[in-house]
């Protein structure tokens, strides 16, 4: 019998350098899959529907949530996100690593519901280095860079009830941080129990 799948939990500020960060894990990973959610924020640019993001009209995205279909979703800085159940539960049942990039408010959802997922919360280095990662970045208007940046003050506070904080900092590192957390959590003991049962 082999370890079944496990659910990680990637939070973090936008600017934090997350979405960069998990490329590089996908990478080196295999037989894992990545959530796509849905929301309602418009598409950036180079955004593609489905790869991205599912997008999708407020109504809906009402209608999804009426049906049932979200596992989670909050509302964050005037959008709403969600995380589609099937595919998750679909994906876990073949023993696929899953990794979903939600914030806050849904990743403590998600413990709720299902309180063996494993949260890791990714951070730049200090404050002002995201803070310089978001005017960087510019797609947005000051107005909004400055509303990001009160939601990421409320969102550090929340960071205390994850299980792992990786630092986005250097190339190449914060997705070794990564991986290593991924190895850790294959190697426990209540993962590997069946090697001993026969002794
Ligand atoms: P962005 O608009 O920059 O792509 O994402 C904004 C925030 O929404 C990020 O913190 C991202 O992790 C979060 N997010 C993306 N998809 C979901 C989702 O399905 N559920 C929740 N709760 N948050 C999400």
């Amino acid at each position: 019998m082999h370890s079944k799948g496990k659910l990680f939990i990637i939070s973090g500020p936008s600017g934090s350098g997350k979405s960069t960060m998990l490329a590089e894990v996908f990478e080196k990973i295999d037989n894992r899959y990545f959530s796509v959610s849905a929301t309602t924020r418009e598409p950036r640019p180079g955004e593609v529907d489905g790869v991205n993001y599912w997008f999708k009209t407020r109504e809906e995205f009402k209608s999804l949530l009426e049906a049932g279909e979200f596992l989670e979703y909050a509302e964050y800085a005037g959008n709403y996100y969600g995380t589609l159940a099937e595919p998750i539960i679909k994906q876990l049942e073949e023993g696929k690593d899953i990794f979903l990039d939600i914030e806050v408010q849904g990743a403590l959802q998600v413990r709720r519901k299902i309180p063996e997922a494993i949260l890791i919360f990714a951070i730049p280095p200090t404050f002002d280095e995201l803070e310089r990662r978001l005017r960087k970045r510019c797609t947005e208007s000051e107005s909004k860079i400055r509303e990001r940046l009160d939601t990421a003050r409320r969102e550090y506070k929340e960071a205390m009830k994850y299980d792992y904080i990786v630092v986005t900092d250097k190339p190449g590192e914060a997705s070794n941080e990564i991986i290593s957390i991924v190895t850790a959590e294959k190697c426990k003991v209540s993962e590997r129990k069946y090697l001993i049962g026969e002794a």
